[in-house]
């Protein structure tokens, strides 16, 4: 089985600074790194963004896993509806906690980028 679409970024343990993959010694405080994918599969999933389409979920979905983020969508369209009025179907967007940051810092600049007659 070739699976190679584990692309996660590291945290080091002493300062929770994202580190490269291939870092050995955190670049931010010089500690020692000794983390593996269990160190963050063991965090919760957090909530960083609701919308209420899917092609706007999926698309920041494939942005933040670009930046190497784990990406959980929920999606609460209700499948007895089939037709869903404006906000009735809810999206949302779930990444692992400690990449909390991370991600609402990409979802704001898409945000920035796409929204162009915000308020
Ligand atoms: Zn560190």
């Amino acid at each position: 089985m070739n699976s190679n679409s584990h692309i996660y970024t590291k945290f080091c343990q002493c300062c929770n600074n994202p580190i490269s993959e291939n870092d050995l010694e955190c670049p931010f405080c010089g500690c020692e790194v000794d983390i593996d994918e269990e160190f963050y599969s063991n965090y919760p999933w957090a909530l960083v963004y609701t919308t209420n389409t899917l092609i706007e979920a999926e698309m920041y979905k494939a942005n933040l896993e670009g930046a190497g983020i784990p990406v959980n969508i929920l999606s609460q369209v209700d499948t007895s509806r089939m037709f869903t009025v404006g906000g009735l179907a809810i999206v949302k967007i779930y990444v692992k906690s400690p990449f909390v940051t991370l991600a609402e810092q990409i979802i704001k600049e898409i945000n920035s980028s796409v929204n162009h007659n915000s308020n």
